[in-house]
């Protein structure tokens, strides 16, 4: 705490109210009033996060405000969860370029969260981080990208096929990256956006897989057996599909969600078999629903390696686009017993909530 250089949390713009009340943020999800500061608003522009607490009494006192309310006003900011340490200090390690862009990635995990420190942990689990994305068409390539942008320290991308037009999107592949192997593409496009980030295999076991437009069953199984976590992502026929992420042995893996299909539709086993290795062209994923499909899979890893857990929404359940709805829908897809993943379904109460 003594080192804390507190400033107002970062992406929420102070107004007033009235002559005695101070706002904290204008959207009312985010926003906190705050009454009596009138006499003390000084003190709310001293907190640009340049002082410590010490330096920050002091420079109240010579801007007329005396130092016990200068206290009381920190306080009540404190309280209302309006303070955070400034996030500079986080930032100070990193190129110069990755600031700022990352300075928008930490108030937005600051807020999300309610951590005081600036986004410092947000930061340092998502540099310390590991993701491989499996498959690097429209999706995977966008996936790749926007987890490089969001200050993921290690992406890795596995695939061998040679990037066409067709793979081409703004969120990932670029014409600069055609010809090359989409994996080595997807390197070139995170080091344009982030050259500081890792983009070659080493070897070492990742944090979670992406697998993206994968049909193929044996990588998923692959990852169960391995005990990796790991999320689908896919989009065809003008639907897009996030989900589910699989937590091995303790949520529905692919395999659980083959199952379910084959009690609803008994023609599922066949139909499943004339899908691996299937390939149509062109296939109905429009650059949109690319682009909408991959951001919403990349927050979904966020939001694994942010606070180690999956979420609730992708976890025994998909979130599915279909164009033109444009509404994410969610399907709940248990764990199937008779599946090897070994992943009891959840009793009815948990089915439920
Ligand atoms: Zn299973």
């Amino acid at each position: 705490m003594s080192g804390m250089r507190p400033a107002l949390r970062a992406g929420l713009l102070p107004v007033w109210r009235d002559r005695d009340t101070l706002q904290i943020g204008v959207n009312p999800r985010r926003a906190t009033a705050l009454s009596g500061i009138g006499e003390s608003a000084a003190v709310v522009r001293l907190l640009d996060g340049s002082r410590d607490w010490t330096a920050l009494i002091e420079a109240a006192g010579h801007a007329g405000v005396p130092a016990e309310a200068a206290r009381r006003i920190l306080g009540l900011l404190a309280g209302a969860g309006a303070l955070a340490d400034s996030a500079a200090r986080a930032l100070a390690a990193l190129p110069a370029v990755q600031r700022g862009r990352l300075a928008s990635e930490l108030a937005t995990a600051s807020l999300a969260y309610g951590d005081s420190d600036g986004g410092a942990r947000t930061l340092a689990r998502r540099r310390a981080a590991f993701i491989r994305v499996n498959g690097a068409g429209r999706i995977g390539s966008g996936v790749a990208s926007l987890l490089a942008a969001a200050g993921i320290g290690h992406v890795s991308c596995e695939d061998g096929e040679i990037t066409r037009p067709r793979d081409l999107t703004p969120a990932g592949l670029g014409l600069a990256d055609l010809e090359l192997p989409r994996s080595r593409g997807v390197a070139r496009a995170i080091g344009r956006i982030a050259p500081e980030v890792r983009t070659g295999d080493d070897g070492s076991r990742p944090d979670l897989v992406v697998l993206a437009e994968i049909t193929d069953p044996a990588p998923g199984a692959a990852l169960v057996r391995e005990r990796i976590p790991h999320l689908a992502v896919g989009a065809a026929e003008a639907v897009g599909v996030v989900g589910p992420f699989v937590s091995p042995g303790r949520s529905a893996c692919l395999r659980c969600l083959d199952l379910r299909r084959a009690e609803r539709d008994p023609a599922w086993p066949l139909i499943l078999a004339q899908l691996a290795g299937a390939r149509l062209e062109p296939q109905a994923c429009d650059t949109v629903l690319a682009a909408a499909a991959g951001a919403l899979a990349a927050a979904q890893v966020l939001l694994f390696i942010d606070t180690g857990r999956p979420g609730a929404a992708v976890t025994n359940g998909t979130l599915e686009l279909a164009v033109p709805d444009w509404q994410w829908r969610r399907r709940t897809w248990l764990p199937h017993a008779r599946c090897t993943c070994g992943t009891r379904p959840p009793r009815r109460s948990d089915a439920l909530a």
